[in-house]
């Protein structure tokens, strides 16, 4: 038995935690700022272990509003900013931002066609 190696092992988990922590909360921050209102609150996912593992911040992802596609277009750029903010964006973060890009591409068509209209009116 070897009782020297426990809190070196300890403190090794201790500083793990903490960089993973960091690292995970830097990141979920980033998309937190970016996002503002539309951005829900940061959640750090731990393992069995207690270390942080990833995280994630719901976002609010725009629908089409006819009504008022500025607004879609405008929430759309939030969540495209939000979902690119951090340095190191993730598969998930490119799938957001593509998705919203899909939302904008749509509402700034539906402009588009309504400026048409007005045009002829
Ligand atoms: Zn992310």
């Amino acid at each position: 038995m070897n009782f020297m190696n426990i809190p070196a092992i300890r403190n090794q988990q201790q500083a793990l935690i903490k960089r993973n922590f960091n690292e995970i909360l830097t990141h979920e921050q980033a998309h937190k700022r970016a996002g503002g209102a539309l951005a829900g609150a940061i959640v750090i996912e731990r393992n069995a272990q207690g270390i942080p593992v990833g995280g994630h911040v719901s976002i609010k992802m725009p629908t089409l509003n006819p009504k008022n596609p500025q607004h879609t277009i405008d929430n759309a750029n939030t969540v495209i900013n939000s979902a690119m903010a951090p340095s190191d964006p993730s598969k998930q973060d490119y799938r957001v931002a593509a998705q919203a890009k899909t939302v904008k591409r749509q509402a700034i068509n539906l402009q588009n066609k309504q400026k048409r209209i007005d045009y002829y009116a």
